[in-house]
């Protein structure tokens, strides 16, 4: 889940570089600005997930959902909802539930359009959750 070390790096990103992400059928997809780091988690989720997240406000992400829609999961403490493309499967980011008085957007930088071999990975610790 979302440790404090993460909360304190989620809006660290390059000034004026994004990145077109998209699910395998490209019928959710994502423009984010380019993240300083993206995060590697060995939570229970995101181990299986393999994500590698970059943590925003969601005002800084346009996120477009096409016409075969989404399906949202919500695990554990049910504070945030995992996304994926309803027609591939992939899961393309998570989010904070409507009303959270401290909005977060993940976006799993596997779905990018470009490889990102230069921005680092950090290795976020929470095994535990
Ligand atoms: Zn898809």
């Amino acid at each position: 889940m979302v440790g404090e070390a993460s909360l304190a790096l989620r809006y660290v990103f390059q000034p004026g570089l994004s990145m077109n992400l998209s699910c395998d059928c490209r019928n959710l997809q994502i423009t984010a600005p380019m993240p300083a780091s993206v995060t590697r988690c060995n939570c229970g989720i995101c181990r299986r997930y393999q994500a590698l997240w970059g943590y925003y406000h969601p005002d800084d992400v346009d996120v477009v959902i096409g016409i075969s829609g989404s399906t949202l999961y919500q695990r554990g403490d049910r504070e945030i909802e995992f996304v994926r493309c309803s027609e591939c499967g992939c899961v393309t980011h998570y989010q904070t539930l409507p009303n959270d008085p401290d909005p977060l957007l993940a976006v799993n930088f596997c779905m990018a359009e470009k490889p990102i071999d230069d921005v680092p990975i950090r290795y976020a610790d929470n095994a535990s959750s």
